[in-house]
């Protein structure tokens, strides 16, 4: 089944960018800024559906014109995507074109709410780092010249702007400043930080709110997903939709393995085990590390809601289930509040880039008092 392309829980920008695309006052080049996931590229596709349509009373784009029809292919001509990608084997260039069909693909199947984690897997690219060439600026500029297909706006789409090489920067400058009549650029980027100054000066900045809890909740479970890994996702993904998807779905065989080992070396004390363990979860990197402090939370969660009587409540795996039964003794009403704030504080603190190692040594610590605090 396709995945919608509506940007998630951005009315109000949406209504903003489609007001000023009426009223003729959208600005030439922008550069929506926030994590992918918070729904910039969904924006930018409808804001491109809307300026195509040809068959517009006044409200939203029609749906049925042959524009609206080419968008929902992701085959306007007049729409191009220019993203991060690496030399193909065989080929001097780093051309987006060259991955075009696997990006749409991606599109397709996840929707617009993907992120560079999700795209780096599609394109698998190991540890190969994608980048906008300057040769991919040549391109852009020679596609910009031509007249529009269907001889209306040309939208060009800058996914990723934080890879442009400087000399890719530099090379679209001129163009971004000036772009030939009926053109918008719309550049999307983290943040304005790694955008060149002279860039920023000639785009107007829009920056892509989170998107609420309450949206991203009703998002994943409308995808059928387990609604105690949705919890925790939501509370985890910083108003990341490719995040919180990520939360939510990932495989946690080996964040359980983890976990017991973790909570055996805790419970039993063990400091020297407890500090070449915080080595361990350093070495995971930020990304895997909240991923596993989600995961903890969730199975912290479990045990109680068992402890409670409410057995059918729980929502584990057949692996976790024989651990959590006989783990969720040490999980009561004495320790579970501050267990869960220990595990929120420390995913804060990662997302604040403190020193990994000294978060999951700090935790480790209050988990052994917790774990032996009466009931
Ligand atoms: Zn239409």
């Amino acid at each position: 089944m396709e995945a919608t392309r509506e940007a998630i829980g951005q009315e109000a920008l949406a209504n903003r960018l489609a007001e000023r695309a009426d009223a003729g006052t959208l600005a030439h080049a922008m550069l929506f800024t926030g994590s992918p996931g918070r729904g910039g590229l969904a924006l930018a596709l409808g804001l491109a559906r809307r300026l195509h349509c040809t068959g517009r009373e006044g409200g939203e784009a029609c749906g049925r014109c042959p524009s609206c029809q080419q968008h929902d292919q992701l085959q306007h001509p007049d729409l191009h995507f220019t993203f991060p990608v690496v030399k193909p084997p065989g080929k001097d260039k780093a051309l987006s074109s060259d991955q075009l069909g696997t990006w749409r693909e991606l599109l397709r199947e996840a929707g617009p709410h993907f992120d560079m984690v999700d795209l780096r897997d599609k394109m698998a690219l190991g540890n190969k780092q994608p980048f906008i060439s300057v040769h991919e600026a040549a391109e852009v500029l020679r596609r910009l010249s031509l007249t529009a297909h269907a001889g209306g706006w040309k939208v060009q789409v800058i996914w990723g702007a934080q890879s442009m090489r400087t000399d890719t920067a530099n090379k679209l400058l001129k163009v971004i400043e000036e772009p030939p009549a009926k053109t918008v650029f719309i550049l999307l980027a983290d943040s304005t930080e790694n955008i060149l100054a002279t860039i920023l000066s000639r785009t107007q900045i829009v920056p892509v709110p989170p998107v609420s809890k309450g949206d991203a909740r009703a998002w994943l479970e409308g995808q059928g997903l387990d609604r105690s890994r949705v919890a925790d996702a939501v509370d985890l993904c910083e108003g990341d939709l490719a995040k919180a998807r990520r939360l939510a779905t990932e495989d946690t065989a080996g964040e359980f393995a983890m976990f017991v080992d973790w909570m055996r070396i805790s419970f039993a004390r063990d400091g020297r085990k407890a500090t070449s363990m915080a080595d361990a979860f350093h070495d995971l990197g930020r990304e895997d590390q909240k991923q596993f402090l989600a995961y903890a939370l969730h199975m912290v969660r479990q045990c109680i809601v068992g402890n409670y009587g409410a057995a059918t409540a729980v929502r584990l795996r057949a692996s976790e289930r024989g651990f959590a039964e006989k783990f969720s003794a040490y999980i009561h009403h004495g320790n579970v509040v501050d267990m869960q704030s220990e595990l929120e504080k420390a995913a804060r603190d990662i997302t604040g880039n403190v020193y990994g190692r000294t978060v999951f040594l700090d935790l480790s610590m209050r988990m052994m008092e917790l774990l032996h605090r009466p009931r």
